[in-house]
């Protein structure tokens, strides 16, 4: 299921879909996966998976395999047992549930939380919620390449604190983690506090593009979520490894009690199959690609910037990269975001989350760039289906649609 077809036009007339980090097309694994599970075609209703995996008849024994089978994978891809993984509506549902549910768990214990100053709405938004219930909330800063700092994490750590919770690949400028030094850090410095500090890991940006063996780094909970890889949007899981959490919505035994409400069948085995279609090498060409982005824009743009880790770098994602556009830094990033759509080009001022909220992001405020940094730089974002041809077509596209718009804000 492209969006693009063999000669690079599409429906809309989209050349170059540069907007993977808010979500990607359904890959044709996941959505003959999910039509066999809803019974779509006539074999699978023969074997039955479109029924409630919660029916004891054979029918809903069949679903329930789906399910599991789903589960494994997921498990398999965090290093955690199959009973670890919770199947959610997707990650902001699962941030929440970890940081809330683990939060009202461990009341007694204590209400301060560790986080950091470039996270998604979906983490702050739950801080903000406990922060508002009389918990206390830390959010540290990071460096100009968008780094947490281990010692900085391990530092913040009192006697009342119950988690700390971070991303792994920031969604706006693509900075990778250093999760499992920031794992030893924390331990070292909770045992020091005789404190119990639960580890919570946003791995949205990070599943299928870097490696994520959560389990082995001694993260407790992590966070993923479908539409980002390739499976559909409205499915995604938590990991929680050994933690008590106490649900925020109350209902059935699904998903061990912490998720009621019956499964998403068709979602979860999607999201499996879209998952199993991510690997290393498919990492490395979104790689190459973003750096022949990054390269053939600077040939034309000289004074090109990037925000946020070296694109080159280890600490850099493979699929994220934010440039500031000095020469048009007076434009608003939404001129320039619908300036490239005009050519056919789709990326992101910001997150999606947020990007009908203009404000500065946070997330380059954080990273103490200057104001107008905060507005003329836009988030490139590649995924598993990008080509070489829609490269080339926005390295040969951004350059004069700029100039244009240069042009047009001196007169
Ligand atoms: N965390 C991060 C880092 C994200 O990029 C996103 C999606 N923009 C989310 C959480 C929320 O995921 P979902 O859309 O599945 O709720």
């Amino acid at each position: 299921m492209r969006v693009l077809d063999a000669t690079g036009t599409a429906p809309g007339g989209l050349r170059a879909y540069l907007d993977n980090a808010a979500t990607t097309p359904v890959r044709a694994e996941a959505a003959r996966a999910m039509l066999a599970v809803m019974g779509a075609d006539a074999p699978a209703r023969a074997g039955g998976t479109f029924a409630n995996p919660s029916s004891v008849h054979r029918w809903g024994l069949a679903a329930a395999a789906a399910v599991a089978a789903a589960r494994e994978t997921l498990a398999t891809r965090l290093g955690c047992a199959p009973a670890d993984i919770v199947f959610t509506s997707g990650a902001t549902e699962a941030n929440h549930l970890a940081i809330l549910g683990l939060c009202r768990a461990r009341a007694r214990a204590g209400r301060h939380v560790i986080t950091a100053r470039i996270e998604h709405n979906s983490v702050l938004s739950a801080c903000a919620a406990l922060a508002e219930d009389g918990g206390e909330v830390t959010a540290l800063p990071v460096s100009a390449r968008g780094l947490l700092s281990p010692d900085a994490v391990a530092a913040a750590v009192r006697p009342d604190t119950v988690l700390c919770a971070f991303a792994h690949v920031n969604n706006e400028v693509g900075s990778v983690q250093p999760v499992a030094a920031i794992a030893v850090a924390l331990r070292r410095a909770a045992a020091a506090a005789g404190a119990r500090v639960a580890l919570h890991v946003d791995g949205v940006q990070a599943l299928g593009k870097v490696p994520t063996p959560y389990a082995a780094w001694g993260v407790d909970l992590a966070a993923v979520s479908a539409h980002k890889l390739g499976g559909p949007k409205g499915v995604g899981a938590l990991m929680a490894r050994g933690v008590r959490l106490l649900p925020p919505v109350p209902g059935g035994s699904q998903e061990g009690g912490l998720r009621p409400g019956t499964e998403n069948v068709p979602g979860i085995a999607g999201f499996a199959a879209a998952l199993a279609t991510s690997d290393a090498a498919g990492a490395e060409r979104m790689r190459a690609l973003k750096l022949r982005l990054v390269d053939g824009l600077h040939v034309a743009l000289p004074a090109l910037a990037v925000n946020g880790p070296d694109p080159a770098a280890e600490d850099a994602a493979p699929h994220i990269v934010n440039l500031a556009f000095d020469a048009v830094a007076r434009v608003p990033a939404e001129v320039l975001l619908h300036a490239l759509e005009a050519e056919g080009i789709a990326c992101s001022a910001g997150s999606a989350c947020s990007a009908r909220a203009p404000r500065p992001s946070h997330v380059l405020a954080a990273l103490g760039l200057p104001g107008a940094r905060l507005r003329g730089s836009l988030r490139f974002s590649l995924g598993l289906e990008t080509t070489a041809q829609e490269i080339d077509w926005a390295v040969a596209r951004i350059p004069p649609a700029l100039a244009a718009l240069g042009r047009a804000a001196l007169r």
